[in-house]
């Protein structure tokens, strides 16, 4: 599918100190992505004030993730649609940092801004939306931070990896690859996107670079998050990328992706699932289910 020449940087083929099954691990302020035990990543969809961000990054900080999403720049179909609060997004993200500790994943959306963004974030977040624009993820590549870089909902593996290449091309080899759904016929009846479950494993026999899972964009809605979490964990990924609500929260009154967010409580239970497999994959079980 992907042709051998010219060899691709993202490629497992040009990595040939990487045996077929390893991960070429992402370490983001200590935090190992791609080690073995998979990292929850949580927050909010979108940095709305100072107090919801604080409330939830400590919310998620005691219930175990180990780094803080949130988008100050926001990719919404609507031009009409609260947008993100731009700057003030960020230094209220460098804020939540300084008090929880949690290195942050922010999205950048335009090439003019990514020295901004990256200024602030522990990581580049590329979104679906983005993933296909070629400037974006030249200039991403090019910011000396980890890249954690989202599949189109519309990509095929091969123009996702490529999209990768854009980014290694730039310089950067710190690369997080992330399923978040794609649009299917079944899209809105039951889901917001159809989690591609099989795309990890085949993701994985062509690039040596740590593989997450979004639950929360392919769900769409708080009540299917930990079953597409689980799912992913089952299926080995490196990580979960979550979106959190604070508890009691009125979702109507949530900016952006309100349904969807999940509250603490839920999270920490995913935490403590994602520790029992980080458990099993330390110590198998059977012979059956070792690691080769
Ligand atoms: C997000 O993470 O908030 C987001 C906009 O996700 P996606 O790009 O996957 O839609
Ligand atoms: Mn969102």
């Amino acid at each position: 599918m992907i042709p051998a020449f010219p060899p691709l940087r993202v490629a497992r083929s040009s990595h040939p100190d990487y045996a077929p099954a390893r991960t070429r691990a992402v370490t983001v302020a200590g935090v190992e992505v791609g080690g073995g035990a998979p990292v929850v990543i949580a927050g909010p969809c979108t940095v709305e004030s100072r107090a919801q961000t604080l409330a939830i990054a400590r919310a998620c900080r005691a219930a175990g993730a180990r780094m803080l999403r949130g988008g100050a720049f926001k990719p919404r179909t609507s031009p009409y649609s609260f947008q993100g609060l731009g700057r003030e997004g960020l230094e209220i993200l460098a804020e939540a940092r300084a008090e929880t500790g949690l290195p942050i994943v922010t999205e950048v959306l335009d090439p003019r801004l990514v020295s901004l963004v990256a200024s602030f974030a522990d990581v580049l977040q590329v979104g679906s939306r983005s993933m296909q624009n070629f400037p974006l993820l030249t200039e991403v590549g090019r910011a000396g931070k980890p890249v954690l870089l989202k599949r189109g909902f519309g990509a095929t593996l091969e123009e996702w990896v490529y999209a990768a290449e854009y980014v290694a091309l730039g310089g950067c080899l710190e690369i997080i690859f992330c399923e978040r759904g794609i649009r299917t016929f079944a899209n809105g009846e039951y889901d917001r996107a159809t989690l591609d479950v099989a795309a990890v494993r085949a993701l994985r026999g062509l690039t040596p670079f740590p593989v997450i899972i979004d639950p929360s964009h392919a769900a769409g809605d708080a009540g299917l998050v930990p079953d597409l979490a689980a799912a992913a964990l089952s299926l080995g990924v490196d990580g979960l990328l979550i979106e959190v609500v604070e508890a009691g929260a009125d979702r109507r009154r949530v900016k952006c992706d309100g349904e969807q967010g999940i509250e603490p409580g839920e999270l920490a239970a995913i935490v403590a699932r994602a520790g029992s497999e980080a458990d099993l994959r330390r110590a198998p079980l059977t012979p059956a289910n070792a690691a080769p």
